[in-house]
């Protein structure tokens, strides 16, 4: 069996190529680089995907972050509730904006924020939680909006990796004052570029989301606020328009596939991740845990699967939040799953051999 990455993006993108080249010419053509027509066709198309009133394309996922915290007039002295184990982009959005991320662990099973664990951390300089539908599978949005509603904060989406997910049968994206997305070439829906975006329902939102990341003007030439240059490029924007129309049918092999690893390991020293009955994960990556971490990627290695990993150091243990003072111990799952975590290969493209080769493979173990 020849090598099995973690992600090979090659594949989709030599099967869609003459749509995608085609889209770039007419977005040549018009000159329209930046927003413009093919990112306002997207906005609009990913809004009805979502089922929400309204998307704003942005440069990336992280600006998408930064400027939800703005939006929400959360700055400095402001504190902010976020996962221990996420990408640490979600906690870059509330620093950018100069409030502080206040981070809790996740649930030992399901690997998502824990809401029992979120009201100890909650103070009167909090002001939202941003939860993350981590690996694409949503968090329990309706345990932490029952706390939102209670201490009066601001609950926000990180659905950078989530895109098309379900909670209790409901897409995410509309599920807080909005949510946040990333389309990094990596995401299930990837730009051929840097992209992200956000959805809301509430249009004052909208109205200021599009005026602060273009220059803080509604008039050209006219700044209300301070704002800054965060637009998604046309070539972006076309790239999202031709494979947000394969979204769905990626993201059901994606979970044919996650469904063959449930299946198919049985490996009593391999702990996937349990998805709870009201998940409809999109499979982002297929993460699982062994204690003997070290000897079980080797192994993977020497038999030509390659694991990746999502993520060798929670967001409290990073150096760049040295100063917020956490200490190993701190979050203990969060901890273990960094510690022990490897990323199985997904994505669309993989064959049933291949799938069948590293279930076979991790069964031999
Ligand atoms: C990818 C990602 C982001 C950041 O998106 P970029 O487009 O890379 O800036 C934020 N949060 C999570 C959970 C992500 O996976």
């Amino acid at each position: 069996m020849e090598k099995i990455n973690c992600l090979d993006l090659k594949e989709q993108h030599r099967s869609i190529k003459k749509e995608l080249f085609e889209a770039f010419e007419k977005v040549y053509e018009n000159t329209a680089f930046s927003g413009g027509p093919f990112v306002e066709e997207f906005e609009k198309a990913f809004a009805t995907y979502t089922g929400t009133k309204y998307v704003i394309g942005v440069n990336n996922g992280t600006s998408s972050l930064h400027l939800a915290m703005l939006a929400l007039g959360i700055g400095s002295g402001d504190e902010v509730i976020v996962p221990a184990n996420t990408f640490i982009a979600t906690a870059w959005g509330v620093s950018h904006a100069g409030a502080t991320p206040v981070f809790v662990d996740c649930d030992k099973d399901h690997w998502e924020i824990d809401p029992a664990k979120i009201e100890a951390k909650i103070t009167s300089k909090t002001k939202a939680i941003i939860g993350v539908h981590l690996y694409g599978m949503p968090f329990d949005i309706d345990a932490i909006k029952n706390i939102c509603v209670k201490h009066k904060l601001f609950l926000v989406e990180d659905a950078a990796q989530a895109q098309g997910a379900r909670y209790k049968g409901v897409t995410v994206g509309g599920f807080g004052e909005m949510a946040c997305f990333s389309f990094y070439p990596g995401k299930n829906l990837g730009a051929c570029g840097e992209a992200g975006a956000l959805s809301t329902n509430n249009e004052n939102y909208f109205k200021h989301l599009q005026s602060l990341r273009n220059h803080g003007c509604n008039v050209r030439y006219y700044h209300d606020e301070i704002g800054f240059n965060m637009r998604m490029g046309g070539l972006e924007g076309a790239s999202l328009n031709v494979k947000l129309n394969y979204l769905e049918g990626w993201n059901n092999r994606r979970r044919e596939i996650a469904k063959q690893y449930y299946n198919g390991i049985k490996n009593s020293k391999i702990k996937m991740q349990q998805q709870p009955a009201w998940a409809d994960s999109v499979f982002h990556l297929f993460v699982v845990t062994c204690d003997e971490k070290d000897k079980f990627v080797k192994y993977l290695q020497d038999n030509n699967v390659n694991p990746a990993f999502h993520y060798p150091v929670p967001c409290h243990l990073q150096k760049a939040y040295s100063h917020l003072g956490y200490k190993q111990g701190d979050f203990p799952n969060s901890e273990y799953l960094a510690a022990h975590c490897m990323s199985l290969p997904m994505y669309a493209e993989l064959s049933n051999e291949q799938v069948n080769y590293v279930i076979e493979t991790i069964n031999k173990f």
